[in-house]
């Protein structure tokens, strides 16, 4: 295990603090023999995936392990679909390629994101109409209190809007080592969502394929968010707010223009990067912490941030849009102090 180690490069907001322990693994039995160890059971620890759903606002005084387990498995007949079984330490955006090149269909709205597949249900990550339970079939985690290993089916997640039970009631007490999920061969595509079918237009693609559909959202996302490699940030940083219907006609009278969508148990979505816009946050900063310029759900790191700064942003956001419309956003990233 490395001492005093910085996090600089395994972080997307590029924030410089340093993990008082350090190690990687690549393999479930590496990971039973970690957990095993005197340093980690005495004290603090979180794992670590791509870094790209985090913000450390300070030096994090216990352990961190970085989960590098490999492997992709050869698709197995199941149905009508194919199950496929990743290692949690394999990119998101590789497997969502090679499922491309295999003309596997069903992660393909997922292109570009960031991270790795084993954090992907953590939040049941999700964009252009899309989300990781849609295509769910199951994941195997150990379990930190004991190292016994233990399946994860569908149901036992409890998915919701970038939720799922890891992250409630089941909150740092397991560790996925793999994810296995359940792709079609190409049928209907799903392109009604955003810009899609407009970008597929200027494409000019005339017969929508796998690849035509992913390489379209990497050129959506491309002009819209900001590259972590030149620009620090972890995506949204803040949820959708849903609310009561009677709220959003309610804020109609004031603010027509008011972006919503349907939403789950009959509430509303209300775009979040709008109400952070209304409230003049877009391309502003505090200190070196900034709200980006095309998509005001994104904060930056405009350099030479702290943590805390970032912290201290998303407060003020938050103070704002709640002052302006009574809504309390709920922050999407993680935050270890
Ligand atoms: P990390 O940031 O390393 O970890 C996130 C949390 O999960 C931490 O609490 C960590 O302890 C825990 N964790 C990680 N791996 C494991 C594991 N194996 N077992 C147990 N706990 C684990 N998200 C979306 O949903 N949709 C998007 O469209 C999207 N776009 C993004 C665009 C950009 C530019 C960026 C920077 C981020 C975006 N995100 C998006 C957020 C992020 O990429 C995803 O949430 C991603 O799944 C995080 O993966 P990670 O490996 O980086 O997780
Ligand atoms: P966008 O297309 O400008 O849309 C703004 C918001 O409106 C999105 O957040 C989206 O909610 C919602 N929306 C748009 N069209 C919708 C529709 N047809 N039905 C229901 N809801 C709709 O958003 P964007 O910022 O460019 O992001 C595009 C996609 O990538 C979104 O799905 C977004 O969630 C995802 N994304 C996520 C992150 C992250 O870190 N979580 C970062 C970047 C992009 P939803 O968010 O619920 O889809």
């Amino acid at each position: 295990m490395i001492q005093h180690y910085s996090l600089k490069i395994h972080n997307t907001f590029g924030l410089d603090v340093k993990a008082q322990w350090f190690s990687t693994f690549n393999s479930t039995e590496q990971l039973i023999r970690l957990l095993d160890s005197d340093v980690i059971k005495n004290n603090r620890m979180m794992i670590l995936g791509g870094g790209s759903n985090i913000l450390f606002t300070k030096d994090f005084d216990g352990v961190v392990l970085k989960n590098e387990i490999p492997g992709i498995s050869n698709p197995e007949k199941d149905g009508e679909g194919f199950l496929v079984k990743v290692g949690a330490g394999v990119p998101w955006h590789t497997l969502v390629l090679k499922m491309v090149d295999n003309n596997l269909a069903g992660i393909e709205n997922l292109s570009l994101i960031p991270g790795n597949a084993g954090a992907a249900p953590m939040q049941n990550i999700g964009a252009y109409g899309v989300e990781l339970k849609d295509v769910f079939h199951r994941l195997e985690a150990i379990e930190i209190a004991t190292g016994k290993s233990k399946t994860f089916y569908h149901q036992d997640c409890q998915f919701g809007y970038r939720e799922s039970v890891f992250k409630g009631a089941l909150k740092e007490k397991y560790i996925i080592t793999s994810i296995t999920l359940k792709l079609k061969p190409p049928g209907n595509f799903n392109t009604e969502y955003g810009a899609i079918r407009e970008e597929l237009e200027k494409m000019k693609i005339e017969e929508v394929t796998l690849k035509a559909v992913s390489d379209a959202v990497i050129n959506i996302r491309r002009s819209k968010l900001p590259d972590p490699a030149v620009t620090g940030n972890a995506g949204s940083f803040f949820k959708n707010p849903s609310i009561p219907a009677s709220q959003l006609d309610a804020l109609k009278n004031n603010f027509p223009g008011i972006i919503s969508y349907p939403g789950a148990e009959g509430k509303v979505k209300v775009a979040a990067g709008w109400l952070i816009e209304q409230c003049g946050w877009k391309g502003k900063s505090l200190g070196n912490a900034a709200v980006h310029s095309k998509q005001a759900l994104v904060l930056v790191n405009q350099g030479n941030a702290a943590g805390q700064e970032i912290l201290d942003l998303s407060l003020a956001v938050k103070n704002s849009v709640n002052e302006k419309f009574e809504i309390m956003l709920e922050t999407e990233v993680n935050i270890y102090s």
